[in-house]
């Protein structure tokens, strides 16, 4: 059996005096996609930045693995480096593009892992990466969105050129949080599909935050729930019955469902 893409042990996070994850484990194996649901406030976005490393548990806040490499343990948050070489990427509900360069340049700044200074810097690409941008774009269907400004275009292809970015960094691992959520249900199915092919090709595994979730019970095979920092429910996303997702959006508003 492979090593678990990710490995989370008893992780735990408190902002001031206040718990927002409360003893969390799984693991989920290379090449799932798995949704990550849950009432607004359960958790899931500090979950997602733990993974990638935006955020550091507290001190005796259990661990993360990520590809068999501890990248959280003790309070201590392992350096960025090391996520690179874990090759995970994450995808931003608001896509977090720069809106005055091309879409290209765009793509090319995934093998970079931060936003270069300066032109000069972009002169660097070489002719392969280059064409590894292009192929990137043409896998999520714009190919001839190339040259254009990147805040020339809908949200809906702004979330695909965040998707190409993630390919040109070569992601394992895609951590995607609410990246459908102010897209128009026929961008936000177009962003769904192309995640699906790309975790079904690739067999990269794929975790995404999602409010829908009849939308989840069409993309993810699996589902993992918090509700007030704790896990809820950790399994085939069938056994979500209706019984429990009242339950878990209990007190939430009935738009979340
Ligand atoms: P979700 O993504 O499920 O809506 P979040 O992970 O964003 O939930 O937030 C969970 C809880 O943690 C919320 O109560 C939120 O206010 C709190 N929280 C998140 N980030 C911070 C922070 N940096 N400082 C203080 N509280 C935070
Ligand atoms: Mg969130």
């Amino acid at each position: 059996m492979s090593i678990p893409s990710i490995i989370v042990e008893r992780l735990s996070k408190t902002f001031g005096r206040s718990p927002v994850l409360r003893d969390i484990g799984f693991e989920i194996h290379a090449g799932e996609m798995v949704a990550l649901i849950g009432p607004s406030g359960s958790g899931k976005s500090t979950l997602l930045r733990h993974l990638v490393g935006l955020t550091r548990a507290d001190r005796h806040g259990g661990r993360v693995r990520l590809q068999g490499r501890e990248v959280q343990a003790a309070g201590r948050l392992v350096s960025a480096r090391r996520h690179e070489r874990c090759r995970v990427g994450y995808i931003f509900q608001q896509f977090n593009l720069v809106g005055r360069l091309s879409v290209l340049t765009n793509v090319l700044v995934g093998r970079l892992g931060r936003m270069p200074r300066g032109r000069a810097l972009l002169a660097r690409f070489t002719e392969a990466e280059r064409a590894m941008a292009r192929r990137a774009l043409a896998r999520v269907g714009l190919a001839q969105l190339a040259d254009q400004r990147a805040n020339t275009l809908s949200g809906g292809q702004m979330q695909r050129v965040a998707i190409a970015r993630v390919l040109m960094q070569d992601a394992e691992i895609i951590l995607a949080d609410e990246p459908i959520a102010s897209l128009d249900p026929r961008s936000a199915q177009e962003v769904m599909q192309i995640l699906q092919r790309i975790h079904e090709e690739d067999g990269r595994t794929v975790v995404i935050t999602l409010h829908q979730v009849d939308v989840a019970r069409r993309f993810c095979k699996r589902a993992i729930a918090l509700k007030d920092g704790r896990l809820y429910f950790d399994g085939p996303i069938g056994g979500l019955t209706d019984a429990r997702l009242t339950a878990l959006y209990d007190n939430a508003g009935l738009d979340e469902l």
